[in-house]
This record gives C-alpha cells, sequence and structure tokens, in this order.
C-alpha cells in the first residue's frame, strides 16, 4: 500500500523542477527512512493564485514569506491586493454586481490546523477575506451570511464602502440594455482570486476572494466561500483553490476531492486534471462551462488544470515568478 509518507517522496523525486531546502529527518525515523526522507528537496516558501491578477497577489504575500511570516498571514495578505484593486472587476472593490446592481462578495481562508473562516453574499465591506479570517479567529462559527455578516464587520472595525466604481455601474448598465437578464461567468475579467501558500515552517494556508459571477441572481452564493468546495487545505497533504462556474464546482465538492487524490498519491496536477474529468463526466451541457484547479502539494509542487484553454496561475519563489499557463481539457468552442 502506497502510504502518505511514500506518496510524498515519491512524488518529489518523480518532479524535476523541485528545488529548495531539504526535509529534515526526525529521530524516530529508521535509518532507511532518513536516507530517503533527507534527499527530499521542498521548494518552500512558495505562493501560488490564479489568474494575471495572481502576480500582484502573490507579491503581497511574498513580502510576508519571504521574510519568515505564515501562510496563513501571506495568503490574507496577497488577495487583499487584489480586493482593493478597483480594475478587477471580479474581486473586491470593483467588482460588477449581481443583477439589480449590487455587489455582493464571498471569501473564504483555511490554515494548516484545518481552522477555517467564510462569508458569503457581503455588502460593503472591501476585504471580506479579513472578515472571514475574523469569522474564524474570534467565533465558534466558520460562515456568516449577509446582514449579519456585515454587521459582524462593522462590530469588528471594519468600514462601510460603496464597492461599486463608475465602471462597473456602466458595464452593468450596457449589459441591461441587451442581457435577457442572464448571468455570465466573467471570463474576460480576469474572475476569483484563489491564493495558496507553503511557508518556510513548512505550513499550508489558502484563501479565495470574490464578487463571484456578473450580473448573478439577487442572493446567490457561488463556490468561493464554501470550504471544500472553492478552497481546501489539509496540512498534511496540501492546498487546493478553484475557480469558474461555481455551480459546477460545488457539485463535485471540487477542491476536497483534488486533496483527497493527492492523498491518495496523484500529484498536484494529475489531481487537478482528474477533477476537470470529473465535472466534464457530469455535465451534459458543457457550453461556457469554464472550471479551473489550482494544487500545491506538501513539496512544495504546483499543478493546475482546466475545462476549457485560459486558464493561467501566478507562481513566486526564490527562484522563480511567473505566469504558468494551465492544462485543459478542451479549446474553446
Ligand atoms: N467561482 C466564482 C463563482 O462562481 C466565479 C469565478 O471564479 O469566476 O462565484
Amino acid at each position: 500500500m502506497k502510504t502518505r509518507r511514500n506518496f510524498i517522496r515519491l512524488s518529489a523525486l518523480g518532479t524535476a523542477a523541485v528545488i529548495g531546502t531539504p526535509c529534515i529527518a526526525s529521530e524516530k525515523e529508521t535509518p532507511k527512512e532518513k536516507i530517503n526522507k533527507a534527499s527530499v528537496k521542498i521548494t518552500k516558501p512558495i505562493v501560488v493564485s490564479t489568474w494575471n491578477h495572481g502576480i500582484a497577489a502573490n507579491a503581497g504575500a511574498w513580502k510576508i514569506l519571504s521574510k519568515g511570516g505564515t501562510a496563513l498571514d501571506a495568503v490574507e495578505a496577497g488577495v487583499r491586493v487584489t480586493e482593493s484593486d478597483p480594475e478587477g472587476m471580479s474581486v473586491g472593490l470593483g467588482g460588477l454586481p449581481d443583477r439589480e446592481g449590487i455587489v455582493t462578495l464571498d471569501a473564504c481562508i483555511m490554515d494548516e490546523n484545518n481552522k477555517c473562516g467564510a462569508v458569503a453574499f457581503l455588502q460593503d465591506i472591501e476585504h471580506p477575506i479579513s472578515v472571514a479570517r475574523k469569522v474564524m479567529e474570534d467565533t465558534q462559527h466558520v460562515m456568516l451570511v449577509g446582514e449579519g455578516a456585515k454587521q459582524f464587520a462593522l462590530e469588528k472595525g471594519f468600514e462601510e464602502t460603496n464597492l461599486l466604481t463608475e465602471k462597473s455601474k456602466k458595464a452593468w448598465e450596457e449589459w441591461k440594455t441587451e442581457s435577457k437578464y442572464q448571468p455570465i461567468i466573467n471570463s474576460e475579467n480576469h474572475d476569483t482570486i484563489g491564493l495558496l501558500a507553503l511557508d518556510e515552517h513548512g505550513n499550508l494556508s489558502g484563501a479565495c476572494t470574490t464578487s463571484g459571477m456578473a450580473y448573478k441572481l439577487h442572493g446567490r452564493v457561488g463556490d468561493s466561500p464554501i470550504i471544500g468546495a472553492g478552497l481546501f487545505v489539509d496540512n498534511e497533504v496540501g492546498a487546493v483553490c478553484a475557480t469558474g462556474m461555481g455551480e459546477a464546482i460545488i457539485r463535485i465538492a471540487g477542491s476536497s476531492i483534488v486533496v483527497e487524490m493527492m492523498r491518495n498519491g496523484m500529484s498536484p496536477q494529475e489531481a487537478c486534471k482528474a477533477a476537470v474529468e470529473r465535472v466534464v463526466k457530469k455535465h451534459q451541457d458543457l457550453t461556457n462551462l469554464q472550471v479551473g484547479f489550482l494544487a500545491l502539494n506538501k513539496n512544495g509542487e504546483v499543478g493546475s488544470y482546466s475545462v476549457y484553454s485560459g486558464f493561467n496561475y501566478a507562481i513566486q519563489t526564490k527562484e522563480q515568478n511567473d505566469l504558468i499557463d494551465a492544462g485543459f481539457n478542451r479549446e474553446w468552442d
């Protein structure tokens, strides 16, 4: 049987791009285990995140990771950069509104101890990820939604902000004239930011934040704030986030199954591909059904895969700062 330790070792040895700090063998291990484990190279710290806007988000996270900070602080700081960018029309400030013209935000965060927090259908607060972290740290709950989430944020000192920029308002007004009231996946607008980090101490965390599908029904919540769908972290195995059509991601418990497939021996790339194949298999109509997964395992190995071409992710390590195209199941028609 392939144990988890074997999996970590095998997958690391099987990857040419693995670089960085060697893993330290513990006193309790057998001499053979010590030799094998000492040869495993782990890439850390490392941060990866979805889409082009991941470059700026990674830079925010890297400020923390490069100084020996925690993955949890890094993932929060990273996605806050995207949340504050008025040019990004799919996250936080400037995010495209729902079909009533109201910006509603979804976010979640998860750390190396399986602690997690989330907010959904939150309005008028620029940093839903930080509210999610407060839910995780200051309450016994995992998720707060809508008016309750807003009240909680205000009590915690977050300020009320108008998130609908002139640009987003104009886009919504134009959409209303010709749309037949149909929500759309904002694939031209760089989508959700999901960001995963492995810190110098070997701990994983993840964050995911979005304004969701553009012009969605009022009250709609996607995958992004759902632990196990838009994000999942298991510090023994890896961290995964998702982007694209949230409903399709929820239907297969997306991020959690990618983690489970890595636990059972797949590389991050194999696991993301298998999850995309599950999405494809479970949906008869794939029209506009873009879904992408991004995974980072305990060794700092990365994988990514999407239904359609066009998904990419940003990666930052001591040696690398790049945008990489994900693998895909098919080209757009
Ligand atoms: N997954 C997000 C949602 O369904 C949207 C996206 O990533 O574009 O709300």
